[in-house]
């Protein structure tokens, strides 16, 4: 390949498996439009799979060696500077498709989480409400558990299809998802392709009233028309993260072109020209900060990837 390294496996990207997928494949993407946050460098590759098969006969072709990263629409990423190595997957319209099945919905990895929440509701199902208020896909609310108000992705999933780093295509069970606080143990690599979620019958103007609610609640203490990656860290057991945050004194922080959001100080903001580096190095200063005024240790909930 025209600039891997031999140890990424730059035979392949020579061969005849390599044409193959060569349409749906980009070198040296750039990764800040794809993301929130709008910062990080390129992708080495980014491949764009038709649908599950392809992206399963890719996985099975490529060797071992390549490094796999997977993105939704990056809105709890920090893409590092130095970009990612390897492979970029992105899921594309062939995962965008959502069906309802009688008190099931069924969804591509690939389709918002606002749009399953809104065809669960007009077809009059609880228990997607929460969804309507998280900008991500649905293979990202699987991955990290993504919830508020009290539910999350471990409540609505039955099972998902998943394609593993060899390219097997699985059907997984939620109870091997390995669920816990906004997070997944789904293997390193793996992608998600599909989830099949269970509702339970309501009242369909109640439902539609109440995502109303929770997306007026979110434009009125969320910077949701930031450049952001939503929450930054876990709540801690038995605290709310943004309250340590302020007690620390960190609301309005900055460093470089990255900030502490005012409006609710969980937030890191993008204020215009902040680099990846800047958001990390103001989340380590607050993680310090909170340790040293509460002796709690903040975690970052915000995934960042690449070099
Ligand atoms: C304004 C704002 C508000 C937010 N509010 C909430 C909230 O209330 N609750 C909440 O939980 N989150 C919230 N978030 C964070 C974010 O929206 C969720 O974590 C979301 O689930 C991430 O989805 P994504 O598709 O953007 O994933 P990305 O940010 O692109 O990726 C996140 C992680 O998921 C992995 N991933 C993505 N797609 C797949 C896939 N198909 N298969 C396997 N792994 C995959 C990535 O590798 C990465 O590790 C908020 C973010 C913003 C910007």
């Amino acid at each position: 390949m025209r600039g891997a390294p031999e140890a990424l496996g730059a035979a392949f990207f020579d061969s005849a498996d390599f044409e193959r997928f060569r349409p749906r494949l980009r070198e040296g993407a750039e990764l800040s439009r794809t993301n929130w946050f709008r910062v990080g460098g390129r992708a080495e590759w980014l491949f764009k799979p038709e649908d599950t098969q392809d992206l399963a006969a890719f996985l099975n072709v490529l060797p071992d060696s390549v490094p796999v990263t997977v993105m939704g629409v990056g809105s709890n990423l920090i893409v590092r500077d130095g970009g990612i190595d390897g492979v970029v997957i992105r899921l594309g319209r062939g995962f965008a498709d959502i069906a309802v099945d009688g008190t099931q919905v069924v969804a591509g990895a690939g389709a918002l989480d606002v749009n399953v929440a809104m065809l669960a509701g007009e077809h009059g199902l609880t228990g997607f409400e929460f969804l309507s208020g998280i900008p991500g896909t649905i293979g990202g609310a699987v991955r990290m558990n993504g919830g508020a108000y009290g539910s999350d992705m471990s409540a609505l999933l039955m099972r998902c299809e998943v394609v593993q780093r060899d390219g097997r295509v699985e059907m997984m069970m939620a109870g091997r998802v390995g669920f816990s606080y906004r997070h997944s143990d789904l293997p390193e690599g793996a992608v998600v392709t599909r989830a099949w979620m269970q509702g339970r019958p309501g009242d369909k103007q109640a439902i539609l009233a109440r995502m109303h609610e929770i997306q007026a609640a979110r434009e009125s203490t969320q910077p949701v028309r930031s450049r952001t990656g939503g929450s930054t860290f876990k709540n801690p057991e038995g605290h709310k993260a943004w309250e340590l945050v302020d007690r620390a004194g960190c609301r309005g922080l900055s460093i470089g072109g990255a900030m502490v959001s005012e409006l609710h100080c969980n937030f890191l903001i993008n204020t215009g020209n902040a680099t990846a580096a800047d958001l990390e190095e103001l989340g380590e200063e607050v993680i310090a900060r909170v340790q040293a005024a509460t002796g709690v240790t903040l975690e970052w909930e915000i995934k960042r990837i690449g070099k």
